[in-house]
């Protein structure tokens, strides 16, 4: 990434002195690394390219130095090595990955590297050099999704380029302590926005797990060492019981002449912790921190029926869980990922995961694309990654205009479990899917949470239940007088929201109960008795309340009657139970009626008594001087007039042609008509008085009818009013829809409101 490197490569002094001849040596050591790893794939004259271009490299670079202090050069060389380790990837890649940053960072051209390395090469490396001056994380969420095009059209071009900049990403990651906090922090999100999901994509799981654990240790460093802590504390314990699971089935896959291997693997950092956020649980509470991995060789042919050999197996020793059965074998996922899944039940009563895969597809797994095409030879039918890539190019090249959709829907594609959303400065939140505009509220601060009224969603308002996709870049609005209620746990899905929207009821309750507390004393003390715990412990059973705390909430908010206190007798300041038993509580506050929409004083409208036609407007389109209209001779009640763009229009117009009228409209202003105004907008308190002093107070017209409908936060108003033409409505609806938190006002028909 471009702002990474620029950092890299200012010259810093370094950490650790060598003498150049140490340093010479230094960077050789790290190059026969490399040519060892590289050594099996190596071909004839392949040496003296890879040579030559570590060469260049280690020359282009020589004055440059890493945050860390060491060489420049060994940057490159590490990004190769993952090239060729970790991803799979071969000479060419090597060497387009020691000159990945020559273009960008040093005088080296385009042209050099088409001269000195060839056309492949340099393509590849124009490639990265592109990518590099992407900035994903701009403000600009139409230039984002520019950027996430040109990367995408890198990655159909040819897929090494995404490689060799997820090699690139991982080991600036893997090296990221050596950068100031908000670099780290830059960096770290730009990851785990972008470069973590294409990993994923790409079928490399282990750097998509290293790149999600490095961005959460940056972003999230608290809950990061906190995991980490508790899965060294817990290791042993989780040794010893991998080791008693699989003792047995060890025993007998031998027993039944398989090669194969058996460990247990423990789960990511940064997926434990989604699983405790999403299901709302702590550490000791998730069960499934590893997993079994059977690792079976067998020959081509007979994989599949290997594998199903295996879980027979497994489940005659524990027992499965029906729902749990993943067969990734018969039905491969997009990303080449190949893999029987099962959870069975192990000793202790203990729901252990187990996976189950040969060499082949736990290379596939592994190094992802690369191996895929290593075992593919040539035959690209069904090629899951080429029929990906054609799909984005199809996506790419026929979305010219809208990005932001473009992006929203890509990225939502490459995510399934977690979701990331940006705050307006750019800021990622991951959050569980299925979060709502309020979760990223609690999120950001429960201040913020507890005042939020709605949200905009990449602009556009919405109400806070709004279920967040992946890239949303929301921005939570607030109001002082906003407070947590009940229905929001309705839609909260993170742990956190929901404790502090609970915290918040009770705080509530408790305010309101030191009301029903005084309330309580004065009508004891009419009685003549006192409040004291005997008393009150006698009235919490009699109203059969649950605390004490609820009986002087309930007396608030009138669920209880005071009167009933009659029936006490009153001794020396006691309540003593009343001889006949009255209990009838009063509950249920919160299913009192709705409001019902006011009824409609009635539905007049003034019809025009000029020249001789007796005419009447029709219902289903409620025209008004000013539309379009046409009159329908109608059997009975003389003219009708509709809009033309009625609903109706069409149907009448084509089935009762010579019935159809020209009509105009004649200049009289004395005259109103009735029409609708449907506004939606966020719930805040005031509104409506803003609504109606527009309506009435400034432009003068007339309300027939108001109804209001809200819920989560939002509005939904339909309001009758008449006007006198179609300029003075088109008039009102502009102005309705400059105020605040309003989003949308539209003119209704009569017919399709709800108004009765
Ligand atoms: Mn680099």
């Amino acid at each position: 990434m471009a702002a990474a490197q620029v950092t890299e490569q200012e010259v810093l002094l370094p950490k650790y002195n060598l003498t150049p001849e140490q340093e010479k040596n230094l960077i050789l050591r790290h190059y026969r690394v490399l040519l060892k790893a590289l050594r099996p794939k190596l071909k004839k004259g392949d040496k003296e390219l890879v040579r030559r271009a570590f060469k260049t490299a280690a020359d282009m670079h020589k004055t440059m130095r890493r945050k860390s202090g060491e060489p420049y050069i060994l940057h490159p060389i590490a990004v190769a090595l993952i090239c060729v380790e970790e991803i799979g990837l071969g000479v060419r890649s090597t060497i387009c990955s020691l000159l990945h940053d020559t273009v960008e960072d040093t005088d080296m051209t385009m042209e050099d590297v088409e001269r000195d390395f060839g056309p492949e090469i340099a393509r590849i490396v124009d490639g990265l050099t592109k990518i590099a001056n992407v900035n994903m994380l701009d403000a600009n969420l139409s230039q984002q999704a520019e950027n996430f095009k040109k990367i995408l059209l890198t990655l159909t071009d040819d897929p090494r380029v995404i490689l060799i900049k997820l090699a690139d990403r991982l080991h600036n990651m893997r090296t990221l302590d050596y950068m100031k906090r908000e670099k780290q922090l830059k960096i770290a999100s730009e990851t785990i926005w972008v470069y973590a999901p294409l990993a994923h994509r790409m079928g490399l799981y282990n750097i998509k797990t290293e790149m999600e654990d490095l961005s959460m240790k940056y972003l999230e460093p608290e809950e990061y060492k906190d995991i980490a802590k508790k899965l060294s504390e817990t290791k042993r314990e989780r040794s010893r019981y991998i080791n008693e699971f699989i003792k047995p089935l060890k025993e007998k896959l031998k027993k039944a002449g398989f090669k194969f291997e058996i460990y247990g693997r423990p789960k990511s950092i940064h997926s434990i912790w989604n699983k405790m956020k999403k299901k709302g649980v702590s550490f000791d509470e998730v069960y499934d921190l590893f997993a079994i991995r059977i690792i079976v060789h067998a020959t081509p042919e007979k994989e599949k029926e290997e594998c199903w050999k295996v879980y027979s197996m497994i489940t005659d020793e524990y027992l499965p869980s029906p729902e749990r059965l993943r067969d990734w074998i018969s039905s491969p996922k997009s990303n080449g990922y190949e893999a029987l899944h099962t959870t069975v039940m192990g000793p202790q009563g203990k729901w252990v995961e187990v996976q189950i895969r040969t060499d082949r597809m736990n290379e596939i797994a592994e190094k992802g694309l690369a191996a895929h095409y290593k075992y593919k030879e040539g035959n690209s039918d069904g090629d899951p990654f080429e029929k990906w890539f054609a799909q984005i190019r199809e996506v790419i090249s026929s979305q010219e205009t809208d990005g932001v959709d473009f992006l929203q829907d890509f990225k939502t594609s490459f995510l399934a479990e977690e979701i990331y959303v940006f705050t307006p400065k750019g800021d990622v939140k991951m959050l569980p899917v299925n979060s709502t505009a309020l979760d990223f509220a609690f999120a950001i601060h429960s201040a913020v949470g507890s005042r939020c009224i709605g949200a905009k969603l990449n602009h556009k308002l919405v109400p806070i239940s709004h279920k967040l996709r992946s890239g949303d870049q929301v921005e939570i609005i607030t109001s002082n007088k906003q407070k947590p209620s009940e229905d929001w746990l309705k839609f909260v899905v993170t742990a956190k929201a929901k404790t502090k929207i609970k915290d918040a009821l009770k705080e509530e309750k408790r305010k309101i109960a030191i009301d029903g507390k005084e309330m309580l004393r004065k009508k004891l003390e009419s009685i003549d008795a006192v409040l004291n715990q005997q008393n009150i412990d006698e009235l919490v059973s009699h109203f059969k309340v649950a605390s004490q705390l609820d009986l002087f909430y309930s007396i608030a908010v009138k669920q209880i009657d005071l009167k009933e206190l009659k029936e006490y007798h009153v001794t020396n300041e006691k309540l003593l139970k009343p001889v006949k038993v009255i209990t009838e509580i009063k509950i249920d506050q919160e299913q009192k009626a709705p409001v019902t929409p006011k009824k409609d004083s009635e539905l007049i409208i003034f019809g025009e008594r000029s020249d001789k036609i007796k005419y009447s407007l029709a219902k289903c389109c409620s025209p008004i001087p000013g539309d379009d209209v046409f009159g329908f001779v109608s059997t009975g009640k003389g003219l009708i007039i509709h809009r033309t763009n009625c609903p109706n229009a069409a149907q009448l117009m084509a089935n009762y042609a010579p019935r159809i009228v020209k009509t105009k409209w004649a200049k009289n202003k004395e005259i109103s008509f009735l029409t609708g105004v449907k506004i939606i907008g966020i719930d805040d308190v005031g509104v409506i008085n803003k609504i109606t002093n527009i309506i009435s107070g400034e432009l003068r017209i007339n309300i027939a009818a108001l109804t209001i409908e809200s819920g989560d936060g939002m509005f939904e108003g339909m309001i009758k009013v008449f006007v006198h033409d179609k300029e003075e409505l088109d008039e009102l609806v502009a102005r309705l829809k400059q105020l605040n938190g309003i989003y949308e006002v539209q003119r209704f028909d009569m017919d399709d409101a709800t108004f009765s």
